[in-house]
């Protein structure tokens, strides 16, 4: 029997929501808080690789300008808990499509996760140019975005690759 909307029961010892987020970062958990908010089972689960982890401080986000993004995160993962959301450490490896509709979700240390429904905010990953010590710089002297950290480097000459 599949559950009601907005409520969580184990089904043959598997953890079951309404829906499963993969990936906790600023879009997981941003959708986390809203789907919480509208009283459904929410899971989160989050490898806890954001694509701006090398940054120290985050830049035009309207009113979190210079806030470390570890704490915007910490910050949400708060948000969503409080609204009885569930986050997960750890990282989706398999999704399965149930016979009876929703989706099985295998964590790389074997637990499962059933969900009716499944968002994917896993994000982008950076493919750095194979250029010695550029890897070391990333994200402090060499940049990606000028809106980001632009200002950071104002008035600095500046190379573009
Ligand atoms: C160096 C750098 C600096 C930046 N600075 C700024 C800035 O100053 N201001 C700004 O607005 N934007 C900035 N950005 C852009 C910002 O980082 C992204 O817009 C933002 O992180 C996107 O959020 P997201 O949730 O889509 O992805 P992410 O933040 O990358 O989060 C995705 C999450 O999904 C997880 N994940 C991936 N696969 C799995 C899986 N299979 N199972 C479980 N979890 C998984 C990852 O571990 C990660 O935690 C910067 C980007 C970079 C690279």
């Amino acid at each position: 029997m599949l559950p009601r909307l907005g409520e969580q029961i184990i089904l043959e010892g598997m953890n079951t929501y309404d829906v499963l987020i993969v990936g906790g970062g600023a879009a997981g958990l941003s959708a986390a808080l809203v789907l919480s908010r509208a009283r459904r089972t929410v899971v989160v689960v989050d490898s806890g690789a954001p694509r701006n982890a090398p940054a120290a401080h985050m830049h035009g986000y309207l009113s979190r300008d210079g806030m470390p993004p570890s704490d915007l995160l910490k910050t949400g993962r708060a948000e969503v808990t409080g609204y009885g959301g569930t986050i997960i450490a750890g990282r989706v490896d398999e999704l399965v499509r149930d016979d009876g509709g929703g989706f099985t979700a295998v964590l790389g240390d074997g637990d499962q996760i059933h969900a009716r429904r499944v968002l994917v905010t896993t994000g982008l990953r950076d493919e750095l140019p194979d250029v010695p010590g550029l890897r070391d710089r990333w994200a402090n002297d060499v940049l990606h975005c000028p809106y980001c950290h632009g200002w950071e480097v104002r008035d600095r000459a500046a190379g573009v690759i």
